[in-house]
């Protein structure tokens, strides 16, 4: 299905707002597996809202409106379609009574033109708004597929992802529903991944082959149509067997869930404890695991070792090792490799992770921007200590850092 954003809206031409709309549907559009060949952006104005709709019937199947829904009068994003289409416009009881009990409970004067946002197409199934009153239309004229959706990003994006979801779905049809597998990769950069895959992100057709990238992290969406779950599966499976063999060490989960969800999970499998102790990212690597539900198990707590005093007395870190002629200093590997040592036994942790390094944006030690050291301890095995060159701003350079020392567990 290839589909046509338009949003409607003078305020849009005058640069007065930013399309975010716009944005936010070709994303969602594309979780659904459909195409978005166009994005038109047309003013309040009853004649070039329809050329708007002649020119995208002749080029999509999907027309998706937002803007103009509202009460006033340069609200006209109904009324133009239903006199383009032929259509009357019909009342929406519910969503009326809706706005007759608001308008009486408020007490204030009813403003006629209020009635407008019950409006809908003749034939149009109309859409909740849970946020607002203005009630969405959706229609289907001669294979041609309309969506109506208000303005304002909070009633936009409700109705979108509940009933405009839905009615999509349905008039997709079951067999075209898109099927996908997120692949999420840490250790590794966009490029480098990329690199690994090339030639089956060149010759992708079916299933296709989708990158993203976030900071410190990379994903890949393998999708593909296909009329139930196992007929999917069937036609995925050969695709990830590949990008699997490709990508030992790197491809941590098969869903769409962030490194420390996996990191706790793998834990939880293994029943064993972690600590940490860090230093340039300062708190992150704690903060992320505890962002995951349940993690108490599995995660124990560490020490936020900013200073080398702190490095030494709750750490244990030798003095020789963090200060004084010829010493390594503290953003180095035998400094990581002690705190990850300290932290560990402070809780006789099974793992113990820890990061010291320069975020920036001035070096330290004579050590540049972006030099950090991860280390993994763990029980029974001889400590282990990566070294990173990061890029970015401080705060990237942190969340580089906190990722590739969650990374270390995998490998
Ligand atoms: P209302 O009932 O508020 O009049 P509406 O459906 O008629 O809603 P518009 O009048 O077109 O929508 O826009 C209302 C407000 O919604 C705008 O002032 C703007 O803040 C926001 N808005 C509209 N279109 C967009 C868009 N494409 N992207 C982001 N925000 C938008
Ligand atoms: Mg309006």
């Amino acid at each position: 299905m290839r589909a046509e954003i338009i949003a409607v809206g003078t305020e849009l031409l005058l640069g007065q707002i930013v399309n975010t709309n716009a944005q936010y549907l070709s994303q969602g559009l594309a979780e659904l597996g459909i195409d978005v060949y166009y994005q038109t952006v047309v003013g309040d104005n009853a004649d070039r809202i329809r050329a708007a709709i002649e020119t995208a019937r002749g080029r999509a199947d999907l027309l998706v409106f937002t803007g103009g829904l509202g009460p006033t009068l340069d609200d006209l994003t109904r009324d133009v379609l239903a006199a383009y289409l032929g259509r009357a416009i019909v009342t929406h009881e519910p969503t009326m009574r809706k706005i007759e009990e608001l308008f009486m409970g408020r007490g204030t004067a009813f403003v006629e033109s209020n009635r407008r946002q019950a409006h809908l197409v003749e034939g149009a199934t109309p859409l909740r708004n849970d946020t607002g009153l203005a009630v969405g239309n959706a229609l289907s004229v001669d294979g041609t597929h309309y969506l109506l959706l208000p303005g304002p990003p909070r009633e936009m994006k409700p109705m979108f992802e509940n009933d405009g979801r839905t009615w999509l779905r349905g008039a997709l049809g079951e067999a075209n529903a898109l099927h996908s597998v997120m692949l999420k990769f840490s250790g590794i950069g966009e490029s480098m991944l990329e690199d690994l895959l090339i030639d089956l992100i060149r010759e992708q057709n079916d299933p296709t082959i989708a990158p993203y990238a976030k900071e410190g992290e990379v994903a890949i969406r393998v999708s593909t149509k296909a009329g139930n779950a196992e007929e999917a599966a069937r036609k995925l499976e050969p695709t990830l067997q590949e990008i699997r063999s490709r990508t030992k060490g790197y491809l941590y989960a098969e869903e769409d869930i962030p490194l420390e969800a996996a990191v706790v999970r793998l834990l939880e499998q293994k029943r064993m404890t972690l600590t940490v102790a860090e230093s340039c990212t300062g708190g992150m690597i704690a903060a992320a695991l505890t962002t995951v539900p349940g993690s108490a198990d599995a995660f124990l707590g560490g020490v936020v070792s900013y200073s080398n005093a702190v490095k030494h007395r709750q750490l244990g870190v030798p003095m020789e090792l963090l200060e004084g002629e010829g010493a390594p200093g503290a953003v180095s590997p035998e400094t990581a490799a002690a705190m990850a040592e300290g932290a560990r036994a402070i809780a006789d942790a099974d793992f113990s992770l820890s990061a010291t390094g320069v975020a920036g944006p001035a070096g330290s030690e004579g050590k540049p921007v972006g030099l950090v050291y991860v280390g993994l301890a763990e029980r029974g095995k001889p400590t282990r200590v990566e070294k990173l060159q990061l890029s970015g701003d401080r705060q990237g350079i942190r969340i580089r850092a906190t990722k590739r020392a969650l990374h270390l567990l995998w490998q």
